[in-house]
């Protein structure tokens, strides 16, 4: 065990202490949790000294115990969603229906309540999810705001599929097939879908492909 010098007000005067890490339990929320708690004693009496960083600690260790016996999402996977989505915290919680702060009073340590939970442990697991909720609601986003996080989802769903391809493409022929299919009302998946699935049916490419002389080589070797 450590020791530590801190003041003990049974003492009244700084003495050292030992830290132990021992079985607590505690209610919350009208439940019995139990975790393991930090304590620091007196040496010299045996009584309970306080050390601020252990009371934080095992408040924290006292939610994580809640959090798992209750299945309710940890606060890591919490604040990691809007960084996977590249989304701000307040367009994430208006995207989900929320209030515009409630998402960030839970990445502040707030207990989210068993459903908003499961919509979170969802949101976090399932990057389609999100993106049913992106797109659902994306008229209260900025363009730019929109396409960021569409970007980011897109490219989890690519990574997390074992049937996805990446495809490099040359400098702005993504933006241009971007606002091809914009137009037309289909995403990029879609219109490659589209193609690969003619391609299969006709077990043709859905176009000519050929490396004989096109008609206007054929009219420049001609007139040569
Ligand atoms: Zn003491």
């Amino acid at each position: 065990m450590n020791s530590n010098i801190v003041y003990c007000e049974i003492c009244r005067e700084d003495v050292s202490c030992n830290v132990e890490n021992i079985p607590e339990t505690q209610t919350f929320k009208g439940e019995d949790i139990q975790f393991i708690a930090t304590v620091a004693k007196c040496d010299k009496c045996n009584g309970n000294v306080f050390v601020g960083e252990f009371m934080e600690d095992n408040l924290k260790r006292l939610y994580d115990a809640y959090r798992v016996k209750n299945d309710i999402i940890s606060l890591e996977h919490i604040c990691e969603i809007p960084i996977k989505y590249g989304i701000g915290k307040r367009p994430l919680s208006l995207l989900l229906g929320w209030g515009e702060l409630t998402f960030t009073r839970y990445c502040d340590g707030d207990m989210p309540t068993k459903q908003y939970s499961n919509i979170l442990n969802r949101v976090y697991n399932d990057p389609s999810y999100y993106l049913s909720f992106l797109e659902s609601n994306k008229s209260i986003l900025t363009a730019v705001a929109y396409k960021k996080s569409e970007r980011a989802v897109q490219g989890l769903l690519e990574k997390s599929k074992p049937n996805s391809i990446t495809i490099y493409l040359d400098e702005g022929i993504r933006e241009e097939f971007d606002v091809f299919c914009e137009n037309v009302g289909i995403s990029v998946a879609t219109a490659f879908n589209i193609f690969i699935r003619a391609t299969l049916r006709t077990r043709t490419l859905p176009f000519s492909i050929t490396d004989a002389p096109t008609s206007t080589n054929e009219k420049l070797v001609n007139e040569n």
